[in-house]
This record gives C-alpha cells, structure tokens and sequence, in this order.
C-alpha cells in the first residue's frame, strides 16, 4: 500500500529561512515537518534558506542603500531636480512678496534641497536606484 500520497520523499522540504533587513541579518527557524515514510526507509531533507531584503525608503540626503544591480551596499549619489512644483512654489512667492520689494525669496525653492526632487543613483555602477520628492 502506499503510504505517501503521490508524494515523492526526495523532494526538498523547508526548514530555515533568513531575513535580512538592510545589514541586519534575522534568522529563524523552524521544525521540518515530520518525515515521509518510504518505502525503503529513506529519508532525505533538504534545508531552504530564503533571504528577504527590505530596503529603506528613500530620502531627500544621501543614504545607504543597496544596489539592485552589483548587489552592494552603497551610499547613494544624490542628483537634484528642480520640477513643476518647485517652479510654482517660486511663481507663488514672487507673486506674494512683490508688494514688498522681496521677491528675491523666489529664488529660495531654487536654492533648497527640500523643494526639489531627488534622484538616487549608485556610485559604483551608476544605476538608477530611486526618487524622492517632499512637495
Ligand atoms: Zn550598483
């Protein structure tokens, strides 16, 4: 009679899996199920280990981060970019300032990292890692 259900007893059977978050490296396991019975009493197991990597979100500074394509934790080369937002919020303040002979403030969302959008690239390879933009 068949005791195993169609089920091959060589096939792999998970037993570990590993968690890695940024390089903080979580691993836990767990127990194997229990053991198919064959027919000539062997058994054979084969432990799985399966790494997840959660990237942080990106930011408006340089950050580390690790590269989809040379697979290295980098810091990441920031390129800023100036947007329609950035060019409406200059267009807002010199139209506000203008009764007061300040509208030289327009330049401000020029000048500053938080009004433009940032653009991650890897320092080794120069891939294309990710945007980020506050307005
Ligand atoms: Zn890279």
């Amino acid at each position: 009679m068949d005791t195993n259900n169609g089920v091959n007893p060589t096939e792999s059977v998970p037993s570990s899996a590993v968690l890695s978050i940024q390089s903080e490296t979580v691993t836990f396991h767990r127990e194997p199920p229990p053991p198919y019975d064959s027919l000539d009493g062997t058994v054979t197991t084969q432990p799985i280990v399966q790494t997840i990597i959660i990237q942080p979100t990106l930011k408006n500074e340089p950050m580390y981060y690790i590269c989809h394509k040379c697979e290295e934790r980098v810091l990441t080369k920031v390129k800023y970019e100036s947007t329609k937002k950035t060019h409406m919020l200059a267009g807002f303040v010199f139209g506000f300032t203008l009764w007061c002979s300040l509208c030289c403030l327009a330049a401000i969302p020029y000048l500053m990292k938080t009004f433009k959008k940032a653009h991650h690239y890897c320092p080794n390879c120069d891939s294309y890692l990710g945007a980020y933009s506050k307005i």
